[in-house]
């Protein structure tokens, strides 16, 4: 079986290497050339972890190879994967699909009898008909099938979330779309990995609704967790409580700062038009939009109340940047709407994160960056815990608190015992829970 995997970014790169690694010949295209020119030296222009390993064990086998030459490898392919970028299309919040419809252009001319075009990007419901019309119209010649398989991977985890998925799900009208992507993904099936075949729209709008599902969880806790401030309660007992229910399960009750990166946000954002397109307005999901935005803001808000109510003049030292843990992506990182609102109201920032600082110093002028957590806290008269990355949770309390000017400990993922930030001479708050454990 062939591939041709279009985008080579954080879901083409992991599903082509990870095809690769099933034994299928990957051709990744990507028009960034600068990322190309990493590859083809066997460098991983993204942070996952496992990915370098991956990829260097199937260049090295010769069954994944990276390219700018689209029409070659399409020619070749049984089936082209589309993995390009879908943003927030300004002013409207729509999916932005010039990436898709530019790809499709290009692959046209190329395409042979009997190949297959999958959308893994996440798209809205009805863009596999239009991609369909589109070839139609551009190769009235050609016999193809357009599917839709919508990636459920999670950065930091993506390899195993792939090669273990939950379920894989195919949309597609047509027979021999339906046998092909059968056979392409019959690797997973002696994992048991259930591949559902379904409609190209239930597929399509099942990602959205999944995502929008899984934001509205987090939307959710995090007011539980504003409620548990106010009447005593603690939102981790709150939430182990709950989430014993099988019906409700305990993933996604973690309270933070709203949730970011580069999918939950456009995807809710892009639900919540198309159902207002289409007269089925989802208002659960546009109220989940507008809490999440509300509550970034807030938390700037709430670095302001525990510094005793200002920040000006204040020295704030800020453990982790990226949306999460395990990953470089800075995509609407709830970093990116408090860190500007505590500078903007006369705070300085500096910061440290494992990985996001290439990303993030583009995104987020004036701040000063360490690497190590210590020095970062040299004289901060507040400490910001932003992302719960593993390197910062066994973290020598008494050593931050001695390090800094001030003792405000704010942990926005609580990722540290109240109790034992106390002992270590911090003022701690953390989210929707009591102080005394
Ligand atoms: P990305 O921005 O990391 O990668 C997209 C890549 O496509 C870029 O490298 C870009 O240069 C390339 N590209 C764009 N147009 C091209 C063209 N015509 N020819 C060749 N290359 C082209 O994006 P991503 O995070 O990998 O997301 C891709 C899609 O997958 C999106 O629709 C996203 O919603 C969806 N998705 C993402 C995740 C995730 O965790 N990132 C998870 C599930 C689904």
């Amino acid at each position: 079986m062939k591939i041709c995997m279009i985008g080579a970014g954080y879901v083409g790169l992991v599903s082509a290497a990870c095809f690769s690694d099933f034994g299928w010949n990957v051709t990744c295209i990507d028009k960034d050339e600068g990322r190309l020119a990493l590859l083809n030296r066997g460098e991983i222009p993204i942070y996952e972890p496992g990915l370098d390993d991956l990829v260097a064990r199937n260049v090295a086998a010769g069954r994944i190879q990276f390219s700018g030459s689209l029409p070659e490898a399409v020619r070749d392919a049984d089936v082209v994967f589309l993995a390009v970028g879908t943003p927030v299309r300004r002013g409207d919040g729509y999916a932005d699909l010039t990436y898709v419809f530019e790809a499709v252009e290009e692959l046209a001319p190329h395409i042979r009898d009997g190949i297959v075009i999958t959308t893994k990007s996440t798209v809205p419901v009805g863009t596999g008909r239009e991609i369909e019309r589109r070839l139609k119209a551009l190769r009235p010649d050609a016999e193809f099938a357009v599917c839709s398989n919508p990636e459920f991977l999670r950065e930091g985890s993506a390899i195993r979330d792939f090669t273990h998925p939950d379920r894989v799900l195919v949309g597609c009208d047509e027979g021999r779309g339906r046998d092909i992507m059968a056979r392409i993904y019959e690797p997973l099936s002696l994992r048991s990995a259930p591949v559902m075949f379904v409609s190209r729209e239930s597929a399509e709008l099942a990602k959205y609704a999944a995502n929008s599902f899984l934001a509205m969880k987090i939307t959710f806790i995090n007011e539980i967790a504003d409620l548990c401030e106010e009447v005593g309660a603690d939102v981790s007992e709150v939430a182990t409580a709950i989430g014993a229910d099988g019906r409700i399960g305990p993933k996604f009750l973690n309270p933070g700062p709203g949730y970011g990166g580069s999918c939950f946000p456009k995807d809710v954002s892009a639900l919540a038009r198309t159902a207002r397109e289409a007269r089925a307005p989802v208002t659960l999901v546009e109220q989940v939009e507008k809490v999440n935005m509300e509550r970034k803001i807030a938390m700037g808000a709430r670095v302001e109340r525990a510094s005793g109510g200002s920040v000006h003049g204040k020295t704030i030292a800020v453990l982790g940047v990226t949306f999460k843990p395990n990953t470089d992506d800075m995509r609407d990182a709830p970093s990116l709407v408090i860190l500007p609102m505590l500078q903007s109201r006369g705070a300085t920032v500096r910061a440290c994160d494992p990985q996001g600082r290439p990303q993030a110093e583009q995104l987020l002028p004036d701040v000063e960056w360490f690497v190590d957590p210590i020095e970062a806290a040299q004289g901060a008269d507040v400490l910001l815990v932003l992302t719960e990355w593993n390197e910062f949770r066994a973290l020598d309390l008494k050593q931050l608190r001695s390090a800094m000017s001030g003792d405000v400990l704010v942990d926005m993922r609580n990722v540290y015992s109240p109790r034992h930030a106390q002992d270590a001479g911090f003022s701690y708050s953390g989210i929707g829970r009591g102080t005394e454990r």
